[in-house]
């Protein structure tokens, strides 16, 4: 087994953004900037947004926070998110997910103007995704996408197993590995398939994002398979000072004696998600700026 480190990749575009922020700054243009707004206080969420601060300040993109309560109404968050909007301070906007169960996800993520859309889940941006035209692409699957170019992994002709149909992962990545360019022929499961194993045995490259520890295992690959591994799981580790550890969705040791090339978790795809944000809102900005000149 080979690891696919995601590390090093993460290492390496950052310092490219950087450079590429310094110049843009140089050039007249303020910092790119990013508003994360986060409503209660799940620990996962938490620290996503940590480490969402930590590489704003590591670019020296301005970053605003908002920390909202768990019983927050929808209007009132869809207020905060028009605001954001039409506030040209601010170049990008997220929303952490998921949210409460009163408020409606589609109405709030449909909210985001498309020009702010870093995280790519506005109809807009994903119809535009659909097509093949130039859009945000959901961070993930824009991390996946670049890891794979990274190690040389052909997509074309290949055949590629999904395994995860969600909104924010398998069903964006599918479609651009489908996509012309990229020309794979795609399979993707969900939580109904039955016999998972049909589709992963003979598949070149595996993506599983379906949130279930151990969900696959070596006998369930080729023998040279590519493993990517979206999958959080925290599990409960009392000799652990958190009391937990983080796994993926892959049994990573069952690959160990394989020719396979394995995402590890940590260290892998949550890396290249953090990273793609940033290059995401190094672009709004520059949309941004292009828009100041026409104006
Ligand atoms: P989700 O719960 O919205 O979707 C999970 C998908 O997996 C669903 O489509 C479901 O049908 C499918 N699924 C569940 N069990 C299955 C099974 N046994 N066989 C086949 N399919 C099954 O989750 P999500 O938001 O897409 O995230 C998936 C996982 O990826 C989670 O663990 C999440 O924490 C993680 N995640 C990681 C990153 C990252 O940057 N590494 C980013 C987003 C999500």
């Amino acid at each position: 087994m080979k690891l696919l480190d995601g590390k090093i990749i993460r290492d390496e575009i950052l310092e490219k953004l950087k450079e590429n922020t310094q110049s843009f700054i140089k050039k007249g243009n303020r910092a790119p900037s990013l508003a994360v707004i986060l409503v209660g206080d799940d620990p996962a969420s938490l620290s996503y947004v940590n480490s969402k601060h930590k590489m704003c300040e590591a670019l020296s993109f301005v970053h605003f926070d908002y920390k909202l309560c768990e019983d927050i109404a929808e209007e009132e968050l869809l207020a905060l998110i028009d605001r954001l909007n039409c506030d040209e301070s601010v170049d990008a906007i997220l929303v952490q997910l998921p949210l409460p169960s009163h408020i409606n996800e589609s109405n709030v993520i449909n909210r985001i103007s498309k020009k702010k859309d870093v995280d790519g889940f506005t109809e807009n941006n994903l119809g535009r995704l659909v097509q093949g035209l130039d859009c945000f692409i959901p961070c993930t699957a824009k991390g996946i996408l670049d890891m794979l170019d990274y190690y040389d992994i052909p997509t074309r002709g290949k055949s590629i197993t999904v395994i995860g149909r969600s909104n924010i992962v398998g069903k964006p990545l599918a479609i651009l590995l489908m996509n012309k360019g990229r020309d794979a022929t795609v399979t993707v499961c969900n939580s109904h398939t039955e016999n998972l194993k049909r589709f992963t045995k003979d598949a070149d490259i595996i993506v599983v994002a379906a949130g279930k520890a151990d969900l696959l295992n070596s006998s369930m690959t080729k023998d040279d398979a590519v493993i990517i591994d979206v999958g959080i799981n925290r599990i409960k580790d009392e000799s652990r000072k958190k009391g937990y550890r983080i796994q993926g969705d892959v049994d990573e040791k069952s690959f160990e004696s394989t020719s396979c090339l394995v995402s590890p978790v940590p260290g892998g795809v949550g890396l290249m998600t953090v990273i793609s944000l940033m290059e995401n809102t190094f672009k709004a900005a520059v949309i941004r700026s292009k828009s100041e000149i026409h104006n």
